[in-house]
Protein backbone atom coordinates (compact mmCIF):
# COMPACT_ATOMS: atom_id res chain seq x y z
CA UNK A 1 0.00 0.00 0.00
CA UNK A 2 3.14 2.59 1.20
CA UNK A 3 4.42 1.95 -2.57
CA UNK A 4 2.17 4.11 -4.93
CA UNK A 5 1.28 2.63 -8.66
CA UNK A 6 3.86 3.76 -11.46
CA UNK A 7 1.05 5.89 -13.04
CA UNK A 8 0.55 7.90 -10.02
CA UNK A 9 4.90 8.17 -9.80
CA UNK A 10 4.95 9.11 -13.19
CA UNK A 11 2.74 12.35 -12.45
CA UNK A 12 4.73 15.36 -12.51
CA UNK A 13 3.80 16.61 -8.80
CA UNK A 14 6.05 13.76 -7.46
CA UNK A 15 8.83 15.04 -8.51
CA UNK A 16 11.20 16.86 -6.12
CA UNK A 17 11.74 20.98 -6.98
CA UNK A 18 14.23 22.53 -5.19
CA UNK A 19 12.92 25.04 -2.71
CA UNK A 20 14.97 27.75 -4.69
CA UNK A 21 12.67 27.07 -7.57
CA UNK A 22 9.70 28.84 -4.93
CA UNK A 23 11.27 31.61 -4.22
CA UNK A 24 9.45 35.33 -5.06
CA UNK A 25 12.17 36.71 -7.37
CA UNK A 26 11.35 39.73 -8.47
CA UNK A 27 8.49 41.88 -6.69
CA UNK A 28 5.01 41.26 -7.84
CA UNK A 29 2.71 44.02 -8.39
CA UNK A 30 0.32 44.84 -5.45
CA UNK A 31 -1.70 47.46 -4.43
CA UNK A 32 -2.27 47.72 -0.72
CA UNK A 33 -6.15 48.51 -0.17
CA UNK A 34 -5.45 48.60 3.71
CA UNK A 35 -3.62 47.98 6.67
CA UNK A 36 -3.65 44.08 5.15
CA UNK A 37 0.60 44.53 4.88
CA UNK A 38 0.97 45.34 8.66
CA UNK A 39 -0.99 42.40 9.76
CA UNK A 40 0.49 39.35 7.23
CA UNK A 41 3.64 41.08 9.08
CA UNK A 42 2.62 41.07 12.53
CA UNK A 43 1.15 37.45 12.23
CA UNK A 44 4.44 36.14 10.48
CA UNK A 45 6.35 37.81 13.25
CA UNK A 46 4.46 36.15 15.71
CA UNK A 47 3.65 32.94 14.47
CA UNK A 48 0.30 33.15 13.56
CA UNK A 49 -1.21 31.44 10.90
CA UNK A 50 -3.70 33.82 8.48
CA UNK A 51 -6.69 32.67 6.75
CA UNK A 52 -7.62 34.69 3.71
CA UNK A 53 -11.50 35.62 3.34
CA UNK A 54 -12.75 36.98 0.08
CA UNK A 55 -14.34 36.23 -3.61
CA UNK A 56 -12.30 34.83 -6.46
CA UNK A 57 -10.41 37.21 -8.11
CA UNK A 58 -9.64 39.94 -5.78
CA UNK A 59 -6.12 39.56 -4.99
CA UNK A 60 -5.48 37.07 -2.49
CA UNK A 61 -2.75 35.07 -4.31
CA UNK A 62 -1.18 37.98 -5.45
CA UNK A 63 -1.28 39.57 -1.70
CA UNK A 64 0.61 36.20 -0.38
CA UNK A 65 2.95 36.37 -3.29
CA UNK A 66 4.01 40.25 -2.79
CA UNK A 67 4.29 38.95 0.93
CA UNK A 68 6.50 36.35 0.62
CA UNK A 69 8.46 38.34 -1.71
CA UNK A 70 8.81 40.91 0.67
CA UNK A 71 9.47 38.54 4.07
CA UNK A 72 12.10 36.80 1.43
CA UNK A 73 10.71 33.28 1.78
CA UNK A 74 9.56 30.66 -0.98
CA UNK A 75 5.98 30.53 -1.32
CA UNK A 76 4.38 27.40 -1.88
CA UNK A 77 0.77 27.12 -2.77
CA UNK A 78 -1.57 24.50 -3.33
CA UNK A 79 -4.42 24.98 -5.00
CA UNK A 80 -6.59 22.65 -2.72
CA UNK A 81 -9.27 19.79 -4.20
CA UNK A 82 -11.71 16.61 -3.33
CA UNK A 83 -8.92 14.17 -4.49
CA UNK A 84 -6.30 16.43 -2.38
CA UNK A 85 -5.31 13.65 0.23
CA UNK A 86 -2.49 13.82 3.23
CA UNK A 87 -0.46 11.83 1.14
CA UNK A 88 -0.76 14.46 -1.75
CA UNK A 89 0.70 16.83 1.14
CA UNK A 90 2.78 15.42 3.02
CA UNK A 91 5.12 12.65 0.90
CA UNK A 92 5.14 8.88 -0.03
CA UNK A 93 7.21 6.30 -1.02
CA UNK A 94 8.41 6.05 -4.73
CA UNK A 95 9.49 3.09 -6.24
CA UNK A 96 12.72 3.39 -8.51
CA UNK A 97 15.78 1.70 -9.35
CA UNK A 98 17.52 2.00 -6.24
CA UNK A 99 13.94 0.31 -4.09
CA UNK A 100 12.09 2.45 -2.13
CA UNK A 101 12.48 5.93 -1.92
CA UNK A 102 10.69 8.49 0.40
CA UNK A 103 9.90 11.71 -1.52
CA UNK A 104 8.64 14.74 0.63
CA UNK A 105 5.33 16.41 -0.46
CA UNK A 106 5.08 20.10 -0.87
CA UNK A 107 3.97 20.78 2.73
CA UNK A 108 6.45 18.78 4.15
CA UNK A 109 9.20 20.57 2.23
CA UNK A 110 7.89 24.11 3.10
CA UNK A 111 7.64 23.22 6.91
CA UNK A 112 11.12 22.23 6.54
CA UNK A 113 12.49 24.83 4.62
CA UNK A 114 10.28 27.88 6.45
CA UNK A 115 8.35 28.69 3.96
CA UNK A 116 4.65 30.42 3.60
CA UNK A 117 2.37 27.70 2.95
CA UNK A 118 -0.65 29.30 0.91
CA UNK A 119 -3.03 26.40 0.31
CA UNK A 120 -5.89 28.01 -1.44
CA UNK A 121 -9.43 26.90 -0.93
CA UNK A 122 -8.78 24.79 1.69
CA UNK A 123 -12.46 24.07 2.29
CA UNK A 124 -12.28 21.99 -1.17
CA UNK A 125 -9.94 20.12 0.23
CA UNK A 126 -10.77 16.22 1.73
CA UNK A 127 -11.54 16.37 5.74
CA UNK A 128 -7.97 14.13 6.03
CA UNK A 129 -5.77 17.34 5.04
CA UNK A 130 -7.67 19.58 7.85
CA UNK A 131 -6.09 17.08 10.33
CA UNK A 132 -2.51 18.48 9.37
CA UNK A 133 -3.17 21.91 9.93
CA UNK A 134 -4.36 21.19 13.68
CA UNK A 135 -0.80 19.83 15.40
CA UNK A 136 0.98 23.11 13.02
CA UNK A 137 -1.64 25.46 13.60
CA UNK A 138 -1.13 25.55 17.64
CA UNK A 139 2.19 25.82 19.61
CA UNK A 140 3.48 22.78 18.92
CA UNK A 141 4.13 23.45 15.31
CA UNK A 142 4.84 20.30 13.96
CA UNK A 143 3.60 17.71 11.00
CA UNK A 144 3.02 14.64 12.28
CA UNK A 145 4.65 12.02 9.30
CA UNK A 146 2.52 9.45 9.71
CA UNK A 147 4.03 6.68 7.14
CA UNK A 148 7.66 7.58 8.33
CA UNK A 149 6.99 7.79 12.08
CA UNK A 150 8.57 11.19 12.21
CA UNK A 151 7.18 13.92 13.35
CA UNK A 152 9.03 17.64 11.86
CA UNK A 153 9.23 20.95 13.64
CA UNK A 154 8.82 23.68 12.00
CA UNK A 155 11.45 25.91 10.77
CA UNK A 156 10.87 29.17 12.69
CA UNK A 157 10.25 30.89 9.51
CA UNK A 158 7.60 28.75 7.91
CA UNK A 159 4.09 30.02 7.91
CA UNK A 160 0.56 28.79 7.05
CA UNK A 161 -1.72 30.70 5.20
CA UNK A 162 -5.29 29.51 3.39
CA UNK A 163 -7.90 31.09 1.64
CA UNK A 164 -11.52 30.27 1.17
CA UNK A 165 -14.51 32.11 -0.09
CA UNK A 166 -17.31 32.37 2.25
CA UNK A 167 -19.91 33.25 -1.22
CA UNK A 168 -19.10 29.75 -2.12
CA UNK A 169 -19.98 27.70 0.65
CA UNK A 170 -22.75 24.92 1.57
CA UNK A 171 -23.24 24.07 4.92
CA UNK A 172 -21.43 20.74 3.59
CA UNK A 173 -18.37 22.62 3.02
CA UNK A 174 -18.27 24.88 5.37
CA UNK A 175 -14.81 25.37 7.29
CA UNK A 176 -15.44 23.89 11.07
CA UNK A 177 -14.43 25.89 13.66
CA UNK A 178 -12.13 24.55 15.44
CA UNK A 179 -9.80 24.76 12.11
CA UNK A 180 -11.35 28.50 11.60
CA UNK A 181 -10.21 29.62 15.18
CA UNK A 182 -6.95 28.72 14.68
CA UNK A 183 -6.08 31.65 12.39
CA UNK A 184 -6.48 35.19 12.31
CA UNK A 185 -9.07 36.36 9.01
CA UNK A 186 -8.26 38.91 6.87
CA UNK A 187 -11.15 39.76 5.05
CA UNK A 188 -10.54 40.52 1.51
CA UNK A 189 -13.19 42.21 -1.43
CA UNK A 190 -13.11 44.08 -4.92
CA UNK A 191 -11.25 47.17 -3.78
CA UNK A 192 -12.71 50.32 -4.22
CA UNK A 193 -13.60 51.75 -7.85
CA UNK A 194 -10.20 54.55 -8.15
CA UNK A 195 -7.73 51.91 -6.33
CA UNK A 196 -9.62 49.17 -9.21
CA UNK A 197 -9.30 51.43 -11.91
CA UNK A 198 -5.13 51.90 -11.11
CA UNK A 199 -4.93 47.77 -10.83
CA UNK A 200 -6.90 47.24 -13.77
CA UNK A 201 -4.40 49.73 -15.50
CA UNK A 202 -1.15 48.86 -14.46
CA UNK A 203 -2.07 45.08 -14.97
CA UNK A 204 -3.60 45.40 -18.20
CA UNK A 205 -2.13 48.27 -20.15
CA UNK A 206 -4.85 49.64 -21.39
CA UNK A 207 -5.57 53.14 -21.50
CA UNK A 208 -6.98 55.15 -18.07
CA UNK A 209 -9.76 55.90 -19.22
CA UNK A 210 -10.77 52.04 -20.54
CA UNK A 211 -9.60 51.46 -16.80
CA UNK A 212 -12.37 53.76 -14.87
CA UNK A 213 -14.66 52.60 -16.78
CA UNK A 214 -14.39 48.92 -16.17
CA UNK A 215 -13.92 49.87 -12.22
CA UNK A 216 -17.26 51.15 -12.51
CA UNK A 217 -18.70 48.20 -14.57
CA UNK A 218 -17.09 45.79 -11.91
CA UNK A 219 -19.02 47.91 -9.33
CA UNK A 220 -22.66 48.03 -10.91
CA UNK A 221 -21.90 44.32 -12.33
CA UNK A 222 -21.52 43.14 -8.56
CA UNK A 223 -24.27 44.78 -7.40
CA UNK A 224 -26.14 42.51 -9.84
CA UNK A 225 -25.54 39.61 -6.89
CA UNK A 226 -28.75 40.59 -4.80
CA UNK A 227 -30.83 40.10 -8.94
CA UNK A 228 -29.52 36.52 -8.66
CA UNK A 229 -25.94 36.38 -9.91
CA UNK A 230 -24.17 34.47 -8.06
CA UNK A 231 -20.79 35.91 -8.67
CA UNK A 232 -19.76 39.51 -9.61
CA UNK A 233 -16.74 40.08 -12.19
CA UNK A 234 -13.64 39.66 -10.54
CA UNK A 235 -10.63 42.04 -11.13
CA UNK A 236 -9.30 39.23 -12.66
CA UNK A 237 -12.13 39.62 -15.32
CA UNK A 238 -12.11 43.31 -15.59
CA UNK A 239 -8.30 42.89 -16.44
CA UNK A 240 -8.93 40.24 -19.16
CA UNK A 241 -11.44 42.71 -20.26
CA UNK A 242 -9.01 45.28 -20.65
CA UNK A 243 -6.22 43.25 -22.34
CA UNK A 244 -8.49 42.77 -25.12
CA UNK A 245 -9.03 46.04 -25.49
CA UNK A 246 -5.36 46.88 -25.43
CA UNK A 247 -5.88 44.26 -27.95
CA UNK A 248 -7.60 46.68 -30.24
CA UNK A 249 -10.82 44.40 -29.23
CA UNK A 250 -14.08 46.51 -29.44
CA UNK A 251 -14.73 47.48 -25.51
CA UNK A 252 -18.55 46.22 -26.01
CA UNK A 253 -17.26 42.79 -27.29
CA UNK A 254 -14.05 42.29 -25.27
CA UNK A 255 -16.64 43.09 -21.73
CA UNK A 256 -18.93 40.51 -23.71
CA UNK A 257 -16.49 37.49 -24.12
CA UNK A 258 -14.74 38.65 -20.60
CA UNK A 259 -17.32 39.74 -18.38
CA UNK A 260 -21.20 38.70 -19.69
CA UNK A 261 -20.42 35.08 -21.12
CA UNK A 262 -18.10 34.09 -18.19
CA UNK A 263 -20.32 35.43 -14.96
CA UNK A 264 -23.77 33.28 -16.45
CA UNK A 265 -24.99 31.02 -19.26
CA UNK A 266 -28.65 32.40 -18.47
CA UNK A 267 -29.94 34.60 -21.31
CA UNK A 268 -32.18 36.88 -18.62
CA UNK A 269 -28.87 37.74 -16.98
CA UNK A 270 -26.81 37.60 -19.93
CA UNK A 271 -28.87 40.83 -20.65
CA UNK A 272 -28.99 42.51 -17.38
CA UNK A 273 -25.25 42.76 -17.24
CA UNK A 274 -25.21 43.65 -21.23
CA UNK A 275 -27.67 46.23 -20.40
CA UNK A 276 -24.79 47.71 -17.60
CA UNK A 277 -21.82 47.41 -20.15
CA UNK A 278 -23.83 49.21 -22.86
CA UNK A 279 -24.45 52.08 -20.03
CA UNK A 280 -20.99 52.60 -19.72
CA UNK A 281 -19.21 51.53 -23.19
P1 LIG B 1 -7.62 35.43 -5.79
O1 LIG B 1 -6.42 34.71 -5.27
O2 LIG B 1 -8.30 36.30 -4.77
O3 LIG B 1 -8.60 34.54 -6.51
P2 LIG B 1 -5.71 36.85 -7.48
O4 LIG B 1 -4.76 37.23 -6.43
O5 LIG B 1 -5.28 35.77 -8.42
O6 LIG B 1 -7.15 36.49 -6.89
O7 LIG B 1 -6.10 38.18 -8.27
C1 LIG B 1 -6.49 38.18 -9.61
C2 LIG B 1 -5.74 39.23 -10.37
O8 LIG B 1 -6.20 40.51 -9.96
C3 LIG B 1 -4.25 39.23 -10.07
O9 LIG B 1 -3.57 38.40 -10.96
C4 LIG B 1 -3.88 40.68 -10.25
O10 LIG B 1 -3.65 40.92 -11.61
C5 LIG B 1 -5.13 41.44 -9.88
N1 LIG B 1 -5.20 42.08 -8.56
C6 LIG B 1 -6.25 42.02 -7.71
N2 LIG B 1 -6.03 42.77 -6.63
C7 LIG B 1 -4.82 43.34 -6.78
C8 LIG B 1 -4.04 44.27 -5.99
N3 LIG B 1 -4.50 44.75 -4.82
N4 LIG B 1 -2.85 44.66 -6.47
C9 LIG B 1 -2.40 44.17 -7.65
N5 LIG B 1 -3.08 43.31 -8.44
C10 LIG B 1 -4.29 42.91 -8.02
Amino acid sequence: EAVESEQEQNEPQYKEYAIEEFLVRSEPYYRPVSDELELFTAAYNQHIPVLLKGPTGCGKTRFVEYMAWKLGRPMVTIACHEDLTASDLVGRYLLDSDGTRWIDGPMTRAVKTGAILYLDEIVEARKDTTVLIHPLTDHRRILPVEKTGQIIEADDRFLLCISYNPHYQSALKDLKHSTRQRFISVEFDYPPADIEAEIVQKESGCTEEQASALAKLGEKVRNLRDHGLAEGASTRLLIYAGRLMREGIPARRACQVAIVWTLTDEAELQRSVEEVVSSIF
